[in-house]
């Protein structure tokens, strides 16, 4: 099975994604994970992705589409993409990949919040730089400050997730990103989910959906 998560930075895509994969043992793919970890650590990759991210740009897509769809085909299983496609020329790539290896994308969700809700989200997050995990210092702080539940790592304030950074981040999501909103919904498998609620509650929607709908 193969999904999709779509939806505005700090919808709470990564979340939902992490116990997606728990739940249905397939493999989450995260693009802006996979790049940090290039940045992190110095390889020719991420040198090249390091500018980009830090303005909130989207990195270039011949740097992008061949890393994902590499993944992709390691996955026996199937996918959660979390971050990837980010506009529509990586959609349609992955639409034909998809074609030439025989799968499909199974759902699409696109996880809906307001723009004030997630600067709100964004500016007071922290993660871990070690699972990826993401706390939040007001809304769902983690057990000790400072700390990850999972695995003691101290937690760090993204760079991009700075009040100047969101809002170009929030830019491109609208002019490269929101397309693909209508796109999915051309295509017969966009499914809408209210973003501000519990995270739980949430993931509650959208499991019930892939089960009622995979029977
Ligand atoms: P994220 O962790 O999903 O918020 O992504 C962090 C940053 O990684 C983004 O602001 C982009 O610079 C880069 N990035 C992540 N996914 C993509 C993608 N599909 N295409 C291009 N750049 C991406």
């Amino acid at each position: 099975m193969n999904i999709l998560l779509l939806g505005a930075p700090g919808a709470g895509k990564g979340t939902q994604a992490k116990l997606l994969e728990k739940n249905l043992n397939i493999l989450h793919i995260a693009p802006g994970d996979i790049l940090r970890e290039e940045t992190k650590n110095a390889t020719e990759l991420g040198l090249q992705a390091k500018e980009y991210m830090e303005n909130g740009n989207l990195v270039p897509d011949e740097l992008v589409i061949n890393m994902i769809l590499k993944r992709i085909d390691k996955a026996e299983n199937g996918v959660i993409l979390d971050g990837f496609p980010r506009n529509i020329s990586q959609a349609e790539a992955l639409d034909s990949h998809f074609e030439e290896i025989g799968k499909k994308l199974d759902f699409v969700f696109r996880i809906k919040v307001s723009e004030e809700e997630i600067i709100n989200r964004l500016s007071s997050r922290r993660v871990c730089p070690k699972c990826g995990a993401s706390y939040n210092f007001i809304f769902n702080p983690p057990k000790q400050e400072g700390i990850c539940d999972i695995d003691g790592e101290k937690l760090v304030h993204r760079k991009d997730d700075t009040v100047n950074t969101i809002k170009s981040r929030l830019n491109v999501y609208n002019k490269s990103t929101r397309p693909l909103v209508n796109y999915y919904k051309n295509h017969g498998i966009l499914i809408d989910v209210h973003g501000e609620k519990d995270f739980m509650e949430i993931f509650e929607e959208i499991i019930g959906i892939i089960k009622e709908k995979s029977n």
